[in-house]
């Protein structure tokens, strides 16, 4: 059996549903092919469950690329303000959590209902459970199934990253990136856990579930925020955030008391110079567990005003070399991917190969943690959705 289509979007996730509903609200015949039983599975899980879906400070400097002024364009032409009248037309309660970022009240369920409603009023055909076994370019594209062939003179891949396996994500956009001769620039897990090494591991890890406000920087980077010990490492939100820009065996520092000056009361010389008035002014700053663990492994050589100079630059320069992270299995977000130089940064259709379209996160654009990976799917949907 041939069906034909205006255009093919391989993938039923953000990215790929933005850009067929746009593309069948301007009469486009669109078909969204999608190998899960679902459509949408990360935005269900997304945001804790409750889907960050944008940020209302999203600049081009919240994305992570080899080219950073790729993603401007088409930031510039779907905004978060679009989004936000796309959720506010569909009546979705919604709050700013922080900094800008936008959660539903209710559930993330209420994004996808919202994009269902939508596709289905532009009128694009949906395909759950699609196997694709070959993929050929005669004059227009050709998707083949074991029963079926879909043709359309339009391919679009929205087929995501490599985070979270168990939930479907696989290669198969890199793969078929290559099968038409474009360069990939190398996928890493992004926004993951840390994993600590050994020496680190056994002096913090028995401290899971403590967390505390810090500043992480590696290279030029440097992201405020809560830390938080793992069983194996790091996580909370200033560690996921840098872990994006981090490369093995970079080390990362972390400030444990941002902004505060723990030593200061030595100044005052009726301050008695011992461990249990360090103790005590390190306890307003960090967690008690955490105040005692870092005495405990980092104690001041002696009470010399050097000695406790020494102790405050080090509280406010931990530094870590981690064994590795987590991995795509906790990553949030893969970055790396199809290189921007292969991609118009209007429509997002490959130079070399007209008709060809790659968006959402399988492209080498990352977002930082707070919407910015939901604004990229939506802003690369909408600009080839409106190409295609
Ligand atoms: C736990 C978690 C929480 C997150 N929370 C947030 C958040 O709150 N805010 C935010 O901005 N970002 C968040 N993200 C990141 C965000 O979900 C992704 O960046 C975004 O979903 C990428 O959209 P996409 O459409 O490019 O890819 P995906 O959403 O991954 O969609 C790709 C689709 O393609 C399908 N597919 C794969 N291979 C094939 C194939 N061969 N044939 C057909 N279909 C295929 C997949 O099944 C999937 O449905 C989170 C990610 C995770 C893992």
């Amino acid at each position: 059996m041939t069906k034909e289509f205006d255009a093919l979007i391989l993938g039923g996730g953000a990215a790929g549903l933005l850009c067929a509903i746009e593309a069948g609200k301007r009469g486009r015949r669109a078909a969204v092919l999608e190998c899960a039983d679902r459509l949408g599975k990360k935005i269900l899980i997304s945001g804790g469950g409750r889907c960050n879906f944008t940020n209302l400070h999203c600049r081009p400097d919240n994305f992570l690329s080899a080219n950073p002024h790729f993603a401007k364009s088409a930031l510039a032409r779907y905004t978060p303000a679009d989004f936000i009248a796309l959720v506010e037309k569909h009546k979705i309660p919604y709050h700013e959590k922080t900094l800008g970022q936008l959660f539903c009240d209710r559930s993330a369920r209420d994004i996808l209902n919202m994009l269902e409603e939508e596709y289905r009023a532009a009128g694009v055909c949906i395909f759950l459970n699609v196997k694709i076994q070959e993929i050929a370019r005669t004059t227009e594209f050709i998707v083949r199934t074991a029963d079926t062939e879909l043709r359309a003179p339009t391919l679009v891949v929205a087929t995501g990253g490599l985070s979270i396996p168990k939930i479907g994500a696989t290669s198969f956009g890199y793969d078929l990136a290559r099968q038409f001769g474009l360069r990939i620039r190398e996928p890493w897990p992004g926004l993951v856990p840390l994993v600590l090494e050994a020496q680190d591991r056994s002096r913090y890890c028995d401290l899971t579930g403590v967390s505390a406000e810090v500043i992480a920087s590696c290279d030029s980077q440097q992201f405020q925020g809560k830390m938080l010990i793992t069983h194996r490492g790091l996580s909370g939100p200033a560690i996921l955030q840098i872990s994006s820009y981090w490369k093995k065996p970079q080390p990362i520092r972390i400030d444990l008391a941002p902004g505060r000056n723990v030593t200061a009361i030595f100044l005052d010389p009726k301050a008695p110079r011992n461990l249990a008035t360090l103790r005590s002014e390190l306890r307003k700053v960090l967690p008690v567990r955490l105040a005692d663990r870092r005495l405990d492994v980092h104690a001041p050589a002696s009470w010399t005003n050097t000695a406790l100079e020494d102790f405050e630059r080090q509280l406010h320069a931990w530094t870590i070399t981690p064994a590795g992270t987590e991995g795509y299995q906790k990553a949030e977000v893969t970055a790396g991917g199809v290189d921007t130089d292969e991609l118009s940064a209007k429509t997002m259709e490959c130079r070399k190969v007209p008709g060809l379209f790659f968006i959402g996160e399988v492209v080498d654009v990352t977002g930082q943690l707070g919407g910015f990976n939901f604004q990229w799917a939506w802003a690369s949907g909408a600009a080839a959705g409106r190409a295609v």
